[in-house]
């Protein structure tokens, strides 16, 4: 499949100057073709015709995002190796994760797709009036989810096609009923093309509104800050570090007319090893432990980076460190990436009372080492660079006195995506239980956080600075709950209801009504 170079907008590949090209992170070597960068015409032209689109939205059969994350899903299928050679050539990830990748992403848009032709999610809840009422009579109000209206979605890097042109943040979206402008990532940019021939071929093959969904390509902060800035835009969805999502979290919130930001971004994720667990099964726990940290070269949002345990178990602490350094080099996702890790962990290394193994001067273009780091709580407490996350395959382990001590370093974290325990019967895991759920969206017991399970009951969010809306999730059938807001009718008459909200129930959807979960109708 040739590759254009150009954006998606309103239906047609749109090309625009200057350009900029992929780079292979394996030998940095460029990856035709040229891309186009977009300006701020562009930016105007996709929000519009998303605009137009939602508005034309109103007239389709309520299902149709069932339909779009159906199709879609098929036509990513079809892409077949032509997606997956050019996602490795641009991401250096390996074949069988790009392979694992796409069949969740895949995953992802038919869960939504089940998820609206279901419709529970709408929260459909109507309580019916009492004219006899006293004293006074009650009214008939009725609420459910409605759209919002655009959503722009930033690509994220690590996540080429989960969380990328057409991963979670853009199947939620759409699911709930918006158009989706995405800014795909600079890093793979012939990947998001790819995922955008699919979601065209979908749009155009049910001849849905084609402002449905955009693709805009580019580098440099300008084109991200003119889409939020576009007061066509409803709502930001985005993955990525803290710097780029509290920056466009504050632009979101400047406008005239604010509008909510989901960043999902960095996350420390501390996994604590007590005692009882590392006597019962310190071995396979380090050597577990070495494989969450190093998963996908350790550039996870959930990679356990902080390890807390108490005293010094120096027989589990080698054995980690053994497994960690074993793998002598990776190939991190971009140059920038790596140096910004390199740069990250040479700071940790110049704090005293941090010990670590030798931080790699030279490798190749996106390479580096496996790097495990130690320090006592009382360092980590006093040092706050060590409390910044490290994106790349390092760890710190920090020496606690006690549990109690644990606890005081936990409260001291901010939030995070995750946080988990290793306990055995004989360990006090609950006061650390408590102490987590105030600092993370999930809690992991005797397991590991990276891979996010995708399912209806998953939380991937988490309290400031793990993401920008501490009761919102990136993952999980409940993302969708994002991108809609909740909408309640007075009085309405029937006929002007939406369908979800009708006496007849002409959805057959599960409905809240007069406190009674049913599918029946009203008044039948
Ligand atoms: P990033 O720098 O946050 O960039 C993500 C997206 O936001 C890109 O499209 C970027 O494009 C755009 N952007 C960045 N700064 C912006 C700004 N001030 N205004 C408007 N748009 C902006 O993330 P990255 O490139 O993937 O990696 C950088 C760091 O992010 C990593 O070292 C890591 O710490 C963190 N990260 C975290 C996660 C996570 O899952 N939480 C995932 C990936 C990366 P432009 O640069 O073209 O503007």
């Amino acid at each position: 499949m040739t590759l254009t170079g150009a954006h998606l907008v309103s239906g047609h590949w749109r090309r625009s100057e200057p350009t900029f090209t992929a780079q292979n992170p394996q030998t940095g070597q460029a990856l035709g073709p040229a891309f186009c960068e977009a300006g701020g015409d562009l930016v105007e032209a996709a929000v519009a015709a998303a605009g137009e689109a939602f508005a034309a939205t109103r007239s389709l059969e309520p299902g149709w995002p069932a339909t779009l994350l159906d199709a879609t899903a098929q036509r990513i299928l079809d892409l077949g190796d032509a997606l997956l050679d050019r996602a490795g050539q641009e991401t250096a990830l390996p074949r069988g994760r790009l392979v694992l990748e796409r069949g969740r992403t895949v995953g992802q848009l038919k869960m939504f797709a089940q998820i609206v032709r279901d419709g529970a999610w709408l929260d459909a809840t109507i309580d019916t009036a009492d004219p006899a009422r006293q004293p006074l009579a009650k009214p008939d109000v009725r609420r459910m989810a409605v759209a919002r209206g655009p959503v722009a979605v930033f690509g994220a890097s690590n996540f080429p096609f989960a969380f990328s042109a057409v991963g979670g943040d853009t199947a939620s979206a759409l699911a709930a009923g918006n158009p989706v402008i995405v800014k795909g990532h600079p890093s793979h940019p012939g990947t998001s093309e790819l995922f955008a021939t699919a979601m065209l071929g979908a749009i155009e093959s049910l001849n849905l509104p084609r402002g449905l969904f955009a693709l805009l390509q580019g580098r440099g902060n300008e084109l991200g800050a003119a889409l939020v800035r576009n007061s066509g835009v409803a709502a930001v969805g985005f993955t990525g570090s803290r710097r780029a999502g509290r920056a466009l979290f504050d632009l979101a919130a400047s406008r005239p007319n604010p509008i909510p930001v989901f960043a999902e971004m960095g996350s420390l994720n501390p996994l604590i090893v007590l005692p009882g667990a590392i006597k019962e099964r310190g071995a396979a726990i380090a050597k577990d432990l070495a494989g969450s940290i190093l998963l996908g070269s350790g550039q996870f949002c959930t990679k356990p980076g902080v390890i807390l345990m108490v005293g010094n178990p120096t027989e589990f602490l080698s054995s980690l460190e053994g497994h960690i350094s074993a793998a002598q080099s990776v190939t991190m996702l971009n140059q920038p990436l790596r140096d910004a890790f390199l740069s990250r962990v040479t700071q940790w290394k110049r704090v005293g009372g941090v010990s670590a193994s030798a931080i790699p001067e030279a490798m190749g273009h996106a390479d580096t080492r496996p790097l495990l780091f130690q320090t006592t709580a009382a360092v980590f407490l006093a040092e706050a660079e060590l409390r910044e996350e490290a994106f790349g395959p390092a760890a710190l382990v920090v020496r606690c006195d006690d549990e109690r001590q644990i606890a005081g370093v936990l409260s001291k974290l901010g939030g995070n995506l995750t946080a988990t325990v290793h306990a055995s019967a004989s360990d006090n895991a609950a006061p650390l239980v408590q102490a987590m759920e105030s600092i993370a969206g999930r809690i992991v017991f005797n397991g590991y956080p990276t891979g996010v399970e995708v399912c209806n009951a998953m939380i991937h969010g988490g309290p400031f600075p793990a993401t920008t809306d501490a009761n919102s999730t990136s993952v999980g059938a409940a993302a969708i709950r994002r991108f809609a807001r909740q909408v309640a009718y007075q009085n309405m008459p029937d006929g002007l209801l939406p369908l979800a909200l009708r006496n007849a129930n002409p959805l057959k959807i599960v409905r809240n009504v007069n406190g009674e979960l049913t599918t029946e109708a009203i008044g039948g």
